[in-house]
């Protein structure tokens, strides 16, 4: 196909304000391209020469493109950006430049050997290519070649296309009812399809090929369209939506994963469908190591870890991840877990129709359980007793609620749908105020804190009973020198079992007698069934602790264990915190 037929079309494209108009146009484009071309000039009008997750990106920026025009037309870069800064529009920049064309022979050249789609396509994928050094003068050079070629219309489109402003307005969607027309495939097989394959171009060339669109199926290494999630405020409207039972699990804070095996490769993509491997190394080699399938498509969360206790971070700590170079050193100070939480295609075969709880089971027998791979912390409720207590559970430890699931459901591409249901709080709160809490048990550390306590567990005392009841398990803000301060100083309270006067749910690695106080801060003081403190004063079977706790660097060497933050403090820092909470909003 000419290049100036597509050029056309994409000028008419442009004038009509009519979306029906529109789809008209891509029809006739679609159906005079023809099986061999038909992606390319797909990819064109969608503005990319490759799915967006393959990251075949041009990279050039306007100076560039008008070094290319000005090598093509003559015209002196300085004339042409004076022309562009005119007309804000570097397309409209490259049209008059080429209308003005200093090389008249170039005009001539162009109407006997006038540019085709493919020219244009697969120069353009050079273009992209050109990589090392040199490869500026490269692209320059490449884009110059086309430019000589091109018409005024021609060299307008192009000089948009490669400095990403085609802004044409057809998405998928669009592309995808265009295709249903020109070929005579139902939309709805077409939408089908394209969950299972979001790849316009791929797709357009197999109805033109008339292919079926049955034969479209999940191919590891091209990303499907993630199922979502509704939202509920409470479990019984939960689960009363999901018919009475339901699969909860924790909703981990971190960056959604697709993971692709296959072809010996593991990739990583975003929710948003981008290819996130690059910045994830580690759990590359994680997923390796701990899935035994050679073809898998699974699903997770990353979540940040801290490299000293392994408990969760916040997601805002995955921003490490995000810059190239940053990367290998990133790996080292702020790991990650991979929490996988779902399996849709294993070995050839497509999981995705199979009930929830079917592909969990199929999960864990394909991933073993690593330090960096978990099986996302689930469990099966039947009526609305202990969602809660699972909730403030997740939320203490880090998570942000719970994705409630229903049980038989199959797993719905690209659909939110009523099937996965997200159980968050409404508000955000934040701790108003330090608290110092007693040392009443210890953990080993692990790594390089092997040989002390990597973590401890802290208490507030309470003067009605006498005793101390736990609050956190706190392993962030110590240096290497207050653990082995830490460990000394312990050794003399040191006791063979849970003191007496302690009250606690945990099992701590080794125990003291209550001597040494710390000050700690969090995030904020959450519910949790995980510790004592002010048991069953917010709700039965459920204390209050500390989210994300950190040593301040204090040793509250001046108080003693009973002059400790009070259970009773607690609680009204927990209620102060809610209300400061409840006023911001
Ligand atoms: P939201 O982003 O608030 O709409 O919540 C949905 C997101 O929660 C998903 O896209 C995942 O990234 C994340 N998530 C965390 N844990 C789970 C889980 N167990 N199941 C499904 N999604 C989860």
């Amino acid at each position: 196909m000419l290049f100036g037929e597509l050029v056309k079309a994409l000028a008419a494209i442009e004038s009509t304000t009519q979306r029906t108009v529109m789809v008209k146009i891509l029809v006739s484009l679609l159906k005079k391209a023809g099986p061999g071309e038909v992606d390319r000039v797909v990819y064109f009008i969608l503005g990319d020469l490759r799915p967006p997750w393959e990251g075949v990106e041009l990279g050039v920026a306007e100076k560039l493109c008008l070094r290319a025009l000005s090598k093509a037309t003559g015209a002196s870069v300085r004339d042409l950006e004076a022309l562009y800064k005119r007309t804000g529009d570097v397309g409209e920049a490259a049209r008059r430049a080429a209308a003005q064309s200093k090389r008249p022979g170039l005009l001539a050249l162009a109407q006997q050997r006038p540019l085709e789609v493919s020219d244009v396509y697969d120069t353009l994928l050079k273009v992209a290519r050109a990589a090392g050094e040199g490869a500026q003068d490269m692209k320059v050079s490449l884009l110059a070649s086309l430019f000589a070629r091109a018409s005024p219309d021609e060299a307008k489109y192009i000089a948009r296309f490669v400095v990403g402003k085609l802004r044409l307005g057809v998405a998928d969607m669009t592309i995808i009812e265009a295709l249903s027309e020109a070929f005579g495939v139902s939309k709805e097989a077409l939408e089908r399809a394209y969950r299972v394959r979001p790849d316009m171009g791929y797709l357009a060339r197999h109805v033109a090929e008339r292919r079926p669109l049955e034969d479209v199926k999940i191919a590891p290494g091209t990303p499907i369209l993630p199922m979502l999630a509704q939202r509920l405020s409470s479990p019984s409207e939960i689960l009363s939506k999901l018919g009475g039972a339901a699969v909860c699990e924790y909703k981990y804070d971190g960056e959604r994963a697709q993971i692709h095996i296959g072809g010996g490769l593991v990739k990583v993509f975003s929710r948003r469908l981008e290819d996130i491997t690059h910045a994830y190394p580690d759990v590359v080699k994680a997923v390796r190591e701990a899935v035994t399938a050679s073809e898998a498509v699974l699903e997770g969360e990353i979540v940040a870890v801290d490299p000293d206790t392994g408990d969760m971070l916040p997601f805002q700590e995955l921003m490490h991840r995000k810059r190239k170079h940053e990367v290998a050193a990133a790996m080292e100070t702020y790991p990650v877990v991979l929490y996988l939480f779902d399996v849709l295609y294993v070995n050839g075969r497509d999981l995705t129709s199979e009930p929830l709880i079917y592909r969990r089971v199929a999960l864990s027998e394909i991933a073993r359980e690593t330090e960096k791979v978990q099986i996302a912390k689930w469990r099966v409720f039947d009526g609305p007793d202990g969602i809660d207590t699972f909730f403030h559970e997740a939320i203490s430890l880090g998570a942000e609620g719970l994705i409630c699931k229903s049980p038989a459901s199959a797993y719905e591409m690209g659909a939110r749908g009523w099937n996965w249901i997200k159980y968050k709080r409404d508000y955000k709160s934040e701790m108003i105020d330090t608290v110092d809490l007693t040392v009443v048990g210890a953990f080993y550390g692990r790594g390089k804190r092997a040989g002390l306590y990597g973590a401890f567990l802290m208490a507030a005392y309470d003067p009605g009973t006498d005793a101390f009841y736990t609050v956190c398990k706190v392993g962030s803000g110590f240096t290497d020198a207050d653990l082995k301060k830490l460990y000394d100083a312990l050794q003399p309270y040191r006791i063979p079992h849970r003191h007496p006067r302690v009250v606690s749910k945990m099992e701590a690695d080794v125990w003291f007698a209550p001597r040494v106080v710390l000050e700690i801060i969090g995030a904020e003081i959450t519910l949790s069934p995980l510790h004592t403190c002010c048991l069953g004063a917010v709700r039965p079977g459920v204390g209050l602790a500390i989210r994300f706790p950190r040593f301040t660097g204090r040793y509250r060497t001046d108080k003693s264990p009973e002059q400790a933050t009070t259970p009773a403090e607690m609680l009204e820092l927990y209620r102060r915190q809610k209300k400061v909470a409840a006023q911001a909003e």
